[in-house]
């Protein structure tokens, strides 16, 4: 009685008691149909001394025996065996020694009988303080046996229990939070770290849920086995997210190879345990699991220090999240065994470490989820910079590859794709296109320098490309926003442009003003630096239609003598010793020399004051030629291969022989002019062979004349007057050709030793028609005269021109008037011819 009035006040005080509690343990057969009348009559009751009744691991029943406490205010009470865990339990109520309430549950059985839904075994009761009650309970089980027992006062049980259901609630929601916050991550981001921490969570979540029996109460009901099932599984697999998360947070395959063989053997064990539970009874597989458990959780909570240790960014939350958990834990488990008092932080100590875990995880997760983003937004910024750089060093690297570097121009590539650009988008059109080079910039590099040179070269790149801006029709090579550019640098001296033909054509006089601009000596250093430019053109279509060749004629047309003549020239196929046709032309030629298949024809030189034949013009031939080839072409050959040499001394033979059958055939005083190149005069023993070649054949002396175009001399005006002197010492008419047809001053003529002058066949040709060319001519005659030349009109081809040609006291005439040039046997048959003619005239 003094025990139930204690009860009876504490159960006043704070709405709940420990009830004093006598035990019975019996084994043996008869147990099993034992009635609790039968079991309160056994002798053997031992009672426990304020203890929670514990009984370790026993298969045996035991029994036990207790009374409520009497109070008229409280007569509603809770019966509550705390541990949800127990196989089965029989309990039974007696009033007065008559038994009149009883429930027999377990965790093996369905929830269903029991009258309140709640993971504890409860039985409602109500005590009238006018009887005596006493509870007799059955309790068997596989497990630990521990029969933790209070009794409530109604009312507060209900409230307790609300706020065990908050912080339960609060607990899971923030384990379930914690799961999809972590599932969303890994859908989002895909990677296994996020889904092992939901996985771990989870299984913290399942283990606790149906540790505490909530699970089965609200989850399975009806489904016990499920419950032990959940028992087992939920604890191995906890462990095995637990260690794979690890693994993949902490990144332990490179920071510690050595840990990450011991998590991975915990991961390997766990699995084995997981797969066990479904082969192994209840005990064993339990006992396997928490054996496991515990290194593997030692394993879990020293990875954490250790990495800190190593200096692994990610550990110090881990450790922390770990401590919270393992202290949790280690503060319920020291409350089980009574060695820190209850209160709510011991008793829900796994709860709270857990969801401090989670959380403090899941924030551990963002921040690295913050940082790998941070990072991976450095490095895209990283690789946009590197990427952005390399443009512009390509770019950089483009212009400097379409540029020359000295001047600035766009450089030969760039120009040619300017070229093909523009014949591609207009293929109807003429397009001119032009080189310009300056042939004085070696001597200018010689004279002053290299970096002075280049200064020069750089102001008349600045230069060109402003004079060629106001040329009709030029195309623009290169054009962007700062500047545009009419010229590109083909090499370091020469430069490239193109035109629209048919403009150029238009306006002649432009084109002569913009060459003017473009021959004006640079001033540099207060110096007046000619630059010597010459300028060569092609045309598309008419010389060629693909830009190689059109770029290579234009520099054709830029070495030839026309060019060297007038600083401009267009390219003419029959002066390119370069075109394909030429090459084989070149080795033809030089057979034909040295097989004699060349002749000279003759063409006779009339006197107009006498009117007879006084002298013949040699002229070459190339006769057994399959397609007729002129006497300019075989010259011009000759001259740029270095045949002409051997090929005029062929022709001064060949003249000589014919002038000794003229001879033979009675003209004694007939002269054969021969024409010379300006090449011959070039070379420094011409003078000496045609001396020696003159001795050799005295008879002959003064009726060779040697014939020399005026522009040819103008080349190389000194040594041409050197060789030319030289030749008149030895007694050698010398007569200058095609006088009228170039630009060359009659006080350099005047200095000639010449004894004739050949005025050109332009000049005589339209004579009878052109006053100018009248008043030219007759001007020419007469100064001629008056320096005590010879006059010789070439191209004679009327009567009418004879006639004023005679008028103005020209004294000889050459041309088709009288023939055209003859073979020699047909000129001598014409000499003949003529001679009759004149005798009949006579
Ligand atoms: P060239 O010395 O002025 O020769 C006169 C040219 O005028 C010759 O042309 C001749 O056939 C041509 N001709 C003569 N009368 C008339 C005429 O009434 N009307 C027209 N339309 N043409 C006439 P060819 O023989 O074709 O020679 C051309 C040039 O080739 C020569 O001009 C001369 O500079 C050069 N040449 C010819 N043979 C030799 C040679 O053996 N050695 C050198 N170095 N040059 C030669
Ligand atoms: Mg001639
Ligand atoms: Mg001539």
């Amino acid at each position: 009685m003094t025990a139930a009035s204690v009860a009876h006040a504490d159960l006043e005080h704070d709405g709940q008691i420990e009830p004093a509690i006598d035990y019975l343990q019996i084994d043996g057969a008869q147990q099993n149909s034992l009635t609790p009348e039968d079991a309160l009559n056994l002798p053997g009751w031992q009672t426990l001394n304020g203890e929670s009744p514990n009984f370790g691991y026993t298969e045996a029943p035991v029994w036990l025996r207790f009374s409520p406490p009497i109070s008229s205010s409280e007569m509603h009470q809770i019966l509550d065996i705390r541990y949800p865990q127990l196989d089965s339990v029989k309990i039974y109520l007696f009033r007065d020694g008559k038994l009149i309430d009883e429930l027999i549950t377990g965790d093996r059985m369905p929830l269903k009988p029991r009258p309140l839904r709640h993971p504890h075994f409860l039985l409602p009761y109500t005590v009238d303080p006018g009887s005596s009650y006493q509870f007799v309970v059955r309790v068997q089980t596989n497990g630990a046996l521990q029969v933790p027992i209070t009794l409530w006062q109604r009312d507060r049980f209900f409230d307790h229990t609300s706020a065990v259901d908050q912080a339960h609630a609060i607990y899971y929601g923030i384990l379930i939070t914690v799961i999809f916050f972590n599932l969303f991550v890994f859908a989002a981001l895909r990677e296994a770290t996020y889904l092992y921490y939901a996985l771990s969570t989870l299984g913290y979540l399942v283990m606790l849920s149906t540790l505490r029996g909530m699970a089965f109460v609200y989850i399975w009901p009806g489904s016990p086995w499920l419950q032990n099932q959940s028992m087992m599984v939920s604890v191995p697999f906890a462990l095995l997210f637990s260690s794979l998360f690890a693994r993949a947070f902490l990144d332990l395959k490179h920071s510690s190879p050595a840990l990450d063989r011991w998590v991975r053997v915990s991961v390997y064990l766990n699995l084995a345990a997981i797969a066990g539970t479904f082969i192994l009874d209840y005990n064993t597989s339990m006992r396997l699991s928490v054996a496991l458990a515990i290194p593997g959780c030692l394993l879990l909570t020293l990875l954490g220090p250790i990495e800190w240790l190593k200096g692994n960014r990610q550990a110090g939350l881990y450790t922390l999240a770990w401590g919270a958990l393992t202290i949790g834990s280690a503060l319920t488990a020291l409350n089980k065994y009574g060695v820190v008092p209850t209160n709510f932080v011991t008793e829900f100590g796994m709860e709270i470490g857990s969801a401090l875990e989670a959380i403090l995880l899941s924030i551990a997760l963002a921040a690295r989820l913050y940082r790998e983003r941070s990072d991976k937004m450095a490095a895209q910024e990283a690789q946009l910079q590197a990427l952005a750089a390399r443009r512009k060093a390509e770019l950089r690297m483009m212009d400097q590859a379409l540029h020359h570097p000295l001047t600035g121009l766009p450089n030969r590539s760039s120009f040619e794709l300017h070229l093909q650009d523009t014949l591609t988008r207009k293929p109807d059109k003429r397009h001119a296109v032009g080189v310009i080079q300056l042939t004085n910039l070696q001597a200018i590099t010689k004279t002053l320098g290299h970096q002075n040179a280049d200064q020069v070269l750089k102001l008349a790149a600045r230069r060109f490309n402003v004079i060629c801006r106001d040329l009709p029709g030029i195309q623009i090579v290169e054009h962007s926003e700062t500047r545009s550019f009419f010229v590109a640098a083909l090499e370091s001296a020469t430069f490239g442009f193109v035109i629209d033909a048919e403009e150029v054509k238009a306006m002649p006089r432009r084109v002569v003003q913009c060459l003017e601009a473009i021959r004006k000596p640079i001033e540099y250093l207060g110096m007046q630096l000619p630059l010597d430019p010459l300028a060569g053109i092609s045309v598309y279509p008419d010389h060629a239609t693909d830009i190689n060749t059109l770029i290579r004629q234009a520099y054709i047309a830029l070495e030839s003598e026309d060019s060297a003549e007038r600083g401009l020239a267009y390219y003419k196929p029959e002066a390119d010793s370069y075109n394909t046709g030429r090459l084989t032309l070149v080795s033809e030629l030089r057979e034909a020399l040295d097989t004699n298949q060349l002749a000279l024809y003759f063409q006779p030189k009339l006197s107009l004051s006498s009117r007879n034949v006084v002298g013949a013009e040699a002229l070459i031939r190339w006769p057994g030629k399959a397609t007729p080839i002129s006497a300019e072409e075989i010259i011009s050959v000759a001259e740029q291969t270095g045949l002409i040499k051997p090929l005029t001394r062929w022709v001064l033979e060949q003249a000589l022989k014919a002038r000794d059958k003229l001879i033979a055939a009675g003209y004694n005083d007939l002269s054969i002019s021969v024409n010379i190149s300006p090449n011959n005069l070039r070379e420094p023993e011409f003078p000496l062979f045609v001396q020696r070649l003159m001795t050799s054949y005295h008879q002959h002396a003064g009726k060779i004349i040697l014939e020399v175009t005026e522009t040819s001399m103008m080349q190389d005006p000194v040594n041409s007057l050197r060789a030319l002197r030289s030749l008149d010492f030895t007694g050698i008419p010398l007569s200058i050709d095609d006088f009228g047809s170039g630009y060359s001053s009659l006080s350099y003529i005047k200095r000639l030793p010449a004894s004739e002058i050949k005025i050109d066949r332009s000049l005589i040709s339209d004579l009878e028609f052109q006053a100018d060319d009248r008043v030219i001519v007759k001007t020419t005659i007469n100064m001629c005269h008056d320096l005590g030349y010879t006059v010789v009109a070439e191209g004679v081809e009327d009567e009418s021109t004879l006639r004023l040609l005679r008028e103005m006291n020209c004294d000889m005439v050459q041309g088709y008037v009288m023939t055209p040039p003859l073979p020699f046997d047909d000129f001598v048959r014409w000499l003949a011819n003529q001679a009759q003619q004149e005798q009949r005239r006579a």
